[in-house]
């Protein structure tokens, strides 16, 4: 007999399941997709139980309208894994199922491959390939793509070309359009390509070797500074992975700036390497995520969300910069990616190895506490030397936009020697306030509590927490002087200055807001590269990933604001960048110097890091973590809580409060901070008010929520206010 209930989830953001009843020629699978009448709407969702029974009294259920998968989506232990994220990060099963399919098949497409649009030269398009296209310089573009073969619509999307260009070539009769269906590939039977490959050194002959060794789950951090040779490691790790017939998953933190490194992975393995990230389209997601589950593909490198990618045989996971803050989502599913990583490792049974020049302190101390092997290598290879380092003492020096005349005088010296410069500053825009000079008042977002940020090439006023911009303001709007200065150094402002004082170099400024066009890092990556500019300006952004030989000279401005920050975690990503850009500055026979601006060149952090390394650093943050009783020696979960008024905020935080408070599990050595207002504390015209909530043990602080919620949840405030828990949060503002 057929089971007569289908229990589904949806993705809606309710914690519970929906029963359908399942017509008589229906047959819907666990792990299936299936649609679904759902008040006036149709939804589609994830059949999560078969049952012969129903709370619901049989005429109070609807039939499900269609079935639409015959077998599961999911292999098990990945199947179980997401189950588990949605129970351990406490977000709705049905969005975090729905969330972790690539939008087609949320849409309810087929779980087939889709057809791809391709283009190519037709023989009449080669001739005039000879006789070139004059000034039609687009055309000239496309053709000139296409010569070396044929490629798809995404190709001309992603160069910028416009689809009328392709169709007046295609109107001459010049190149023709097809459709595609991919085909799944079959490996070769030797996996690696015939390239020259380095002589392994002993550290990295020892890391492969220890990993090697053993096929089952277990968690390796490979601690090696930039350069060390740690890709070329995952590279022999996923060797013999292949050769058994296993498939290898690589995440990295965001693909647009590690188009080296994904090159090395095609040019090495003959099996197909898929490329995951936001940029794809929706048929290109989804064929990327069949390749994974069919075994088509071999190796698929991904950001963050394709940890969620299905694989017939997943043989290795590999976690590069594993301490990089975009692996934690910040909104919906709040789950950080090198944990579930671990998770999932363990699942299938697999090795996961967590790579690293300055592994996060939650993950060092795993390391040390020998939770993970510790694989280190400590060589350069190339024999680059390591920089020379020195805190700048800026106590009562003028600061010429944010430059001290040392450090002046300092770059000067690197220009005419021919090499390149590279400033730190992570604040975009020209300035971050815009100030009376008459009565101080400070130009402040309407919707937020904050300041504007001046922004001079556009000549507006923007708020970088709610996006809102106007026109730049020219009078007071308190006592109607029109003396308005601004206040504090961003990028831009920092840009127009260098052009003053180094009128005969170029500089180039890499921000969020220098690169928002699509491409337009890649193309100012490689005009670095090319040293069209000599002096690089940048936020954060700069310092992932990329590699410049010619830069001999980095300065990060202003450091104090880490040093001093109410974010725990602000000192740590303080040291991290600044080992990721020491390691990153110069070569053999040119080597690289570092310099911090400080007020606070006696900090004992700043000394650590200076003196001797990441690791003297790491231990002597960890133990002052230990004494402040903070993670990795505790949990914490943030609940996040906004609405129009502000004391309906904190009045329902309040009441989670003692909702917590009251649990039983509460005594186990919880404790709770707050409700205090956020960071931020208003913005876009709400109000956000937190709490912490910070435990001993995880297991208790999932006894504690899991306890806690559903009484939370139908707390008289719970639904006028939008609320959310953040489980181990990174950021805590
Ligand atoms: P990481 O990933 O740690 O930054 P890479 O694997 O990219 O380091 O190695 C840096 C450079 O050194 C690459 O050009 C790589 O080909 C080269 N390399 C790696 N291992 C060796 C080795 N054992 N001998 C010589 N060169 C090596
Ligand atoms: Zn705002
Ligand atoms: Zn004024």
């Amino acid at each position: 007999m057929q089971p007569a209930i289908a229990r589904v989830a949806l993705p809606v953001p309710l914690d519970k399941l929906f029963d359908y009843t399942i017509p008589a020629t229906a047959k819907p699978v666990v792990g299936g997709r299936v649609s679904v009448p759902f008040g006036r709407q149709t939804l589609v969702g994830i059949v999560v139980e078969l049952s012969d029974h129903s709370s619901f009294a049989a005429n109070q259920l609807k039939p499900l309208y269609q079935v639409l998968d015959n077998a599961p989506l999911w292999p098990e232990p990945l199947y179980k894994l997401l189950r588990w994220c949605s129970q351990y990060y406490q977000y709705p099963l049905g969005d975090t199922l729905s969330n972790a399919l690539p939008s087609a098949l949320r849409k309810g497409k087929a779980a087939e491959w889709a057809s791809v649009i391709e283009w190519q030269v037709t023989e009449s398009g080669k001739n005039q390939l000879m006789q070139g296209f004059g000034r039609a310089v687009q055309q000239a573009k496309v053709m000139q793509m296409l010569a070396s073969g044929p490629l798809t619509q995404q190709a001309f999307i992603d160069a910028e070309v416009s689809s009328s260009v392709l169709k007046t070539l295609s109107d001459k009769g010049w190149i023709s359009r097809h459709e595609k269906k991919p085909q799944r590939a079959v490996w070769p039977v030797e996996v690696e390509a015939q390239v020259e490959k380095p002589k392994l050194n002993q550290e990295q002959a020892v890391a492969i070797a220890s990993v090697n060794s053993q096929r089952e789950f277990g968690c390796y951090l490979l601690e090696g500074v930039t350069g060390s040779g740690k890709t070329e490691v995952y590279l022999n790790l996923i060797k013999p992975v292949l050769e058994r017939g296993q498939q290898a998953l690589v995440l990295v933190p965001e693909i647009g700036l590690t188009p080296q490194t994904i090159n090395r992975f095609k040019k090495r393995f003959t099996v197909p390497v898929e490329v995951v990230h936001s940029g794809l389209n929706d048929t290109e997601r989804l064929n990327a995520w069949l390749a994974a589950k069919d075994k088509s593909a071999g190796i698929i490198i991904g950001t963050r969300s394709a940890l969620m990618t299905p694989f017939a045989n997943l043989g290795i996971i590999i976690v590069d910069e594993e301490h990089d803050a975009s692996y934690k989502q910040q909104d919906s599913l709040r789950y950080h990616a090198r944990d579930v990583a671990v998770m999932r490792a363990n699942q299938e049974n697999i090795p996961v190895v967590l790579g690293s020049a300055t592994p996060a302190l939650e993950t060092l101390y795993n390391a040390q506490s020998g939770k993970y092997h510790h694989l280190t290598l400590t060589q350069r290879a190339g024999n680059a030397l390591p920089t020379t380092n020195k805190v700048l003492d800026i106590k009562g020096l003028y600061l010429d936009s944010g430059l001290s005349a040392p450090l002046i005088a300092e770059m000067r010296r690197h220009l005419v020697a021919g090499n390149q410069v590279m400033l730190f500053l992570n604040r975009r825009g020209f300035s971050p306030a815009l100030m009376c000079h008459e009565c101080g008042w400070i130009a402040e977002c309407q919707r937020c509590d904050a300041y504007y940020t001046y922004h001079h090439a556009s000549n507006e006023i923007r708020c970088h927490h709610c996006g809102s911009q106007q026109p730049v303001i020219h009078q007071c709007q308190g006592c109607g002087s029109t003396h308005l200065v601004t206040v504090g150094v961003g990028t831009e402002q920092l840009e127009a200055k260098l052009a003053e004082l180094f009128p005969e170099y170029k500089a180039i400024r890499i921000d969020r807001d220098s690169t928002r066009r699509k491409g337009s890092l890649e193309t100012a990556l490689e005009s670095i590269r090319k040293g069209e500019y000599q002096i690089l300006i940048g936020t954060q952004m700069l310092a992932k990933g990329h590699h410049f030989p010619d830069v001999t000279l980095v300065a990060l401005l202003d450091v104090d604001g880490s040093l001093y920050s109410s974010d725990f975690r602000a000192s740590e990503r303080l040291a991290q960048l600044f080992i990721q850009v020491a390691g990153r500055a110069g070569r053999a026979s040119k080597p690289g110097e570092v310099i911090l601006q400080t007020h606070h060149p006696e900090h004992s952090l700043l000394q650590a890091l200076l003196e001797k390394d990441y690791r003297h650093f790491a231990e002597s943050a960890l133990s002052e973590r230990k004494v402040a009783a903070l993670p990795p020696f505790s949990y914490l979960t943030l609940f996040k809580a906004e609405a129009n008024q502000s004391a309906l905020v904190e009045d329902f935080l309040r009441q989670v409060r003692q909702t917590l408070e009251i649990n039983p599990v509460f005594e186990q050595g919880c404790m709770v901070l707050g409700p205090t207002p956020s960071p931020v504390a208003k913005r876009a015209g709400k109000y956000r008010w937190q709490l912490l909530v910070q435990t001993q043990s995880r297991p208790v602080m999932q006894k504690l929520l899991n306890s806690a919620k559903p009484v939370i949840q139908m707390l008289p405030n719970a639904k006028k206010v939008r609320w959310s828990m953040d489980i181990e949060p990174q950021d805590l503002s």
